[in-house]
């Protein structure tokens, strides 16, 4: 029934089994090098339509692509979605019965399919790939392909096993794609891998529809409220570290009268599922998560994405906030985090075996803090964290940019004043307690150390706590003070010395308008 799988063209099969007229950015340069058989590494971001980029080439080539997907569930999904389309496609997993897996078989055979999609453990198998050798497999797409490195956010042991590909099969193009690397995990992919020359297309990390808006989170579930009263009737996600969280949350929006439905793998299978069909069918507005959420869900009118505790990294950041808008319309991601979630997150990655995991986990959680206390453009450290520039100034869609934050005008006295409080506390201790100096806090084990006596004790006495706290973070995310030592205790670096010497300004956000706000939201 498909057309001619020699002579079709590229915009022809998207035009015909998808109905779109253009390709976006780097999906044809992507096709053109699974059609030349070279190997590739495909950085788009979410949204930026990489399945296609590997869908499309296998209608155009003869045989049958085999395309490695981490989920079982999401797998199923996708090839539902293609046969739908036209597209012979199917899968091979542990859940299909043996009266399924011979029904694959066949169509493997008879040279039907175009395109397979295996777990990585079910692919590796031996008698699956003689079968494959045997059969007429065009290429090889890795989906996620992140889960490879150990340097990415969700490392799987099954997929650096794939490395056996390209022995198994040295004459096809193997094809890698993932909307998650940095420059460490998109060379880690190709050496893990084992690709040849892979040619490299990344995509721009930068989501102009997306609005980042992010706050210290003030307690309760107002601030989620606030976000999800923007979008009335419309779609979105609200991200939770721990399952217990999410079962809170949604339990507290229901109450509100809110259709939320819970999602984390604590749940059985069947009701996880169900929820994820009511959240794609828009039976509820609001789905509550986990991280497990979202991988590989093509849901294309999420109008916001709420963190409601800090993410794991920039990396998760920039994957789970991008399930927003990816149809190009204008969505809202909004982030509410306090420092105990960075307490959180290492308690629970401290329980992690792999010390070198654990290691580059926990600095990329500092990195998110930093990003979040930062009072730099949203968009801009985004992109810059993967190695991009953005092409504007000011991107008029953050928090930052919009003027939800703005700057102290002696920035410079203050950062002086609580650097030389470091300096002071022979730079010994942590953020609380060095803001507590500065406050001039009676707090007992200040007082038994003696550090009423200080010269800074009290200097910035007029100023909030919070917001002292909030300065030093700032001073910590441009790198003007240092964390180290078990208690994340604080030391003044190079640039910062050039502060205390009066050379460079630091930036310090006035305290928040939000913070005004919620205070006097309370007292109504
Ligand atoms: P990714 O895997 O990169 O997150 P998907 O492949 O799931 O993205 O694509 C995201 C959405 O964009 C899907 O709904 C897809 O059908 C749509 N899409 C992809 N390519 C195009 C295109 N060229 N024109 C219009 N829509 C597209």
């Amino acid at each position: 029934m498909h057309m001619d799988a020699n002579t079709a063209a590229p915009e022809d099969i998207l035009k015909q089994y998808w109905g779109y007229d253009d390709f976006r950015p780097l999906q044809r340069e992507a096709i053109d090098c699974v059609l030349a058989g070279r190997d590739s590494v495909v950085v788009l971001p979410t949204g930026g339509g990489k399945s296609l980029c590997f869908q499309i080439p296998a209608m155009c080539m003869p045989g049958m692509a085999v395309v490695v997907s981490p989920l079982i569930s999401l797998m199923k999904d996708q090839v539902d979605a293609l046969r739908s389309n036209g597209v012979p496609a199917a899968c091979v997993n542990s859940s299909l019965s043996y009266q399924e897996r011979i029904q694959v078989s066949e169509e493997i055979r008879s040279g039907q399919l175009k395109l397979l999609y295996a777990a990585p453990e079910r692919l590796l198998m031996e008698n699956t790939i003689e079968f494959l050798q045997e059969s007429n497999v065009s290429f090889v797409a890795i989906d996620e392909a992140h889960c490879v490195s150990e340097w990415g956010h969700d490392f799987r042991p099954d997929y650096r096993q794939l490395r056996t590909l390209k022995r198994a099969f040295p004459n096809i193009g193997i094809h890698t794609y993932t909307a998650t690397a940095t420059e460490i995990v998109r060379e880690d992919i190709a050496k893990q891998l084992d690709l040849h020359e892979p040619e490299v297309h990344i995509g721009s990390f930068d989501r102009p529809n997306l609005i980042y808006k992010i706050e210290r989170r003030s307690g309760g579930i107002k601030q989620i409220q606030e976000v999800i009263d923007r979008h009335p009737g419309e779609s979105g996600i609200v991200y939770c570290i721990s399952r217990r969280k999410v079962d809170e949350t949604t339990a507290e929006l229901n109450e509100l009268g809110y259709r939320a439905l819970p999602y984390h793998a604590g749940m059985p299978d069947t009701q996880r599922k169900d929820n994820q069909d009511a959240f794609i069918n828009e039976r509820c507005d609001i789905i509550v998560a986990t991280v497990a959420f979202g991988m590989g869900i093509d849901k294309s009118n999420v109008r916001y994405v709420i963190h409601s505790q800090l993410p794991k990294s920039l990396e998760a950041y920039q994957q789970e906030s991008g399930r927003a808008g990816r149809d190009g319309l204008e969505a809202e991601c909004c982030l509410f985090y306090s420092t105990g979630d960075f307490n959180t997150w290492s308690r629970l990655l401290n329980q992690s075996g792999d010390l070198k995991a654990r290691d580059v986990s926990i600095d990329s959680l500092g990195m998110m803090l930093d990003f979040c206390t930062g009072v730099t453009c949203r968009h801009r450290a985004i992109v810059e964290h993967f190695g991009q520039k953005l092409a504007a100034d000011s991107c008029s869609a953050c928090d930052v940019c919009m003027g939800d934050i703005e700057l102290v005008d002696d920035a410079l006295v203050i950062g002086q004043k609580i650097l030389s409080c470091v300096i002071r506390l022979e730079q010994r201790f942590g953020g609380e307690y060095t803001a507590g100096v500065l406050k001039g806090s009676q707090e007992r084990r200040l007082l038994d150390n003696g550090h009423d006596q200080l010269s800074t004790y009290g200097l910035l006495a007029e100023e909030s706590q919070r917001t002292i706290r909030d300065w030093i973070e700032q001073l910590v995310s441009q790198g003007y003070l240092s964390r180290y030592g078990e208690f994340n205790q604080l030391q003044v670096s190079e640039n910062g010395r050039q502060v205390l010497r009066g050379e460079v300004t630091p930036r310090l956000s006035k305290p928040l308008k939000t913070a005004k706000k919620s205070r006097s939201e309370s007292k109504s």
